[in-house]
């Protein structure tokens, strides 16, 4: 199974109270969430934030912008996890990202933070289980895939891009 290095930098059990949530696409990713004991908020965020992470005496809270649409909430909700995962000692007084996922981390982390979020939403293990017939064109592909995991298409072309295909 091809993974990041972001995904190789989990515990263990972390790993597996992620891919207990990997049997069927679309993968819970508020469940994941709720496992890891983070809360998780639906708000209005001022227009252009996506979403952001603060931790308080130890309770990790979660704003995802309600605006957004669903695709991309799911998304955003993601990519927070993996800040949680991959950067809990930057937190600090909170991590606030933009649309297109700029914050005050430096882009670098970003990325790392897009690279788990990938591997927790639109893992390779549920894409390459789907059946495709031979001749099907990319673009349906990635349209039928962005459907059955509730993500957007350009996230699920990044996805798929990433891989060759
Ligand atoms: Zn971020």
């Amino acid at each position: 199974m091809k993974v990041s290095n972001e995904w190789a930098r989990l515990s263990q059990e972390q790993e597996a109270i992620i891919t207990k949530h990997h049997d069927n696409f679309p993968v819970k990713v508020g469940a994941i969430a709720r496992d890891f004991g983070i809360i998780v908020k639906r708000s209005t965020l001022k227009p252009g934030i996506s979403g952001e992470i603060k931790e308080t005496n130890g309770e990790v809270v979660v704003k995802i912008n309600r605006h957004d649409t669903e695709e991309r909430q799911r998304f955003t909700l993601a990519h927070e996890l993996a800040h949680f995962l991959l950067h809990r000692d930057k937190i600090g007084d909170g991590i606030v990202d933009t649309m297109l996922f700029r914050s005050s981390l430096s882009n670098a982390l970003e990325a790392e933070a897009n690279r788990l979020a990938a591997d927790i939403v639109m893992p390779f293990t549920l894409i390459e289980a789907v059946d495709f017939s031979e001749n099907i064109r990319i673009e349906e592909k990635i349209e039928y895939l962005a459907k059955l995991s509730k993500l957007s298409i350009p996230a699920m072309e990044i996805r798929l891009g990433k891989k060759g295909f």
